[in-house]
């Protein structure tokens, strides 16, 4: 047990609340925006003997450790605080609607052991997280870790998601889902956190902390098999009422009312231009293509109709990309999933829209661009998911003020 709020006797008054506990020092080191003791005491404002104690509590639970001096002052060099992102792992997996990525991350979201693999959503939750128990097993033998390392565990599934529970809420091309507690399933194999989210917003959350820490309004949008938008609104994620938000997929767009969705709908802007509405229009006129990853590949090798067919996707995603644009302003508009990797057909498709139906004030500084991070951006996204959750200031204060290891 530390006494992390013992009062500090050299008569320095401690600043409020927010940045009071181990917990904000944690975060400072971590996002190294104060690595010595002393300029941890000027950030936050408390005395130098109560920031030595918060250190100590945090190096004795391995979440800091000393990195060595810093060269940069004269003199003895201060020590350099770093955080262990080696101190536990996550366990996360982005699950599409037939191919999955699962990992073993450290603290920092970076992937020990990853594995991808085929698999359909659609065999239900007994089979399908049965299956992710497995790998995530293996995968932490492969990574030469334990069940005692894991803090935690995160995930991603195609469709809508109630954060709060875990639970999958109605979801479309989700079977026996709708409900189904996914942290339930765990709860007997790891005494750890268990986060669930809609896959575009993992995506998202995943590039925006990566590549985008500093822009305050984004959006990441999935051309796949579907389509769908993460919306990141003040640097976190806006999920919505019922956790819909961004499903852009189901927007009507111009021009289509021969075309049937299988929401039932006409016209919705997936069954225009998703990667499975595509790929069906390829193989009836004669090309060979069952789904997204063929029409990538029928449009890489350059075969004109593809490449016309993937450009009119582009612009009816601008379509609703332009209206989404002067509904919510974002500065960087991000294209990832499947289709993601034909950006340029894509993006010449969709800056041209929206750059000619949105308001010039909206379009002025606008940015769309390609994923960086790729088919990794949903297991980055989990992984930050359950981090930031963890390693929150309050949570850490629990921990270290509970004694109990981190
Ligand atoms: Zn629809």
């Amino acid at each position: 047990m530390y006494a992390l709020d013992m009062p500090s006797n050299d008569g320095v008054k401690e600043s409020g609340p927010s940045l009071a506990g181990a917990g904000s020092v944690l975060r400072l080191i971590r996002n190294g925006e104060a690595v010595t003791r002393a300029e941890l005491s000027r950030r936050t404002g408390l005395a130098r003997s109560t920031v030595a104690q918060r250190v100590d509590a945090l190096i004795a639970h391995q979440l800091v450790y000393e990195a060595g001096g810093s060269a940069s002052t004269g003199g003895r060099p201060p020590t350099v605080l770093a955080f262990n992102d080696g101190a536990g792992v996550v366990l996360v997996a982005d699950l599409g609607a037939t191919h999955s990525r699962l990992a073993v991350s450290d603290l920092a979201a970076t992937p020990l052991a990853e594995v991808a693999s085929d698999m359909d959503i659609g065999e239900g939750p007994e089979h399908v997280l049965g299956w992710v128990e497995e790998q995530f097993s293996a995968l932490l033998e492969e990574a030469g870790k334990s069940t005692a390392d894991v803090r935690g565990i995160g995930l991603g599934v195609p469709g809508p998601v109630q954060f709060s529970t875990g639970q999958a809420v109605n979801p479309p091309i989700m079977p026996g889902w709708d409900g189904f507690s996914i942290p339930n399933w765990f709860a007997g194999s790891y005494d750890v956190p268990v986060f669930v989210d809609n896959d575009v917003n993992i995506m998202a959350l995943g590039e925006h902390w990566t590549h985008w820490r500093d822009t305050d309004h984004l959006l990441f949008v999935k051309v796949g098999t579907g389509i769908g938008c993460g919306i990141v609104a003040d640097r976190a994620i806006h999920r919505g009422a019922q956790g819909a938000a961004g499903d852009i997929g189901h927007i009507r767009v111009g021009g289509h009312d021969d075309v049937i969705c299988r929401c039932g709908n006409t016209g919705c802007l997936e069954s225009v231009a998703g990667g499975r509405a595509l790929a069906r229009r390829l193989s009836e006129i004669g090309l060979d293509a069952s789904n997204s990853r063929d029409v990538v590949r029928l449009a890489r090798s350059g075969d004109p109709r593809a490449v016309r067919m993937v450009r009119e996707a582009g612009r009816s995603l601008g379509e609703v990309l332009a209206a989404s644009v002067n509904f919510f302003n974002p500065a960087v508009i991000v294209i990832g999933g499947d289709l993601g990797e034909l950006y340029e057909q894509l993006l010449a498709g969709v800056r041209e829209v929206t750059f000619m139906r949105s308001l010039p004030l909206a379009t002025r500084d606008l940015r769309s661009v390609p994923s960086k991070l790729g088919d990794r951006a949903g297991i980055v996204g989990a992984a930050i998911m359950v981090i930031e959750d963890i390693l929150a200031p309050a949570a850490v204060d629990r921990v270290l003020q509970g004694g109990v290891a981190a």
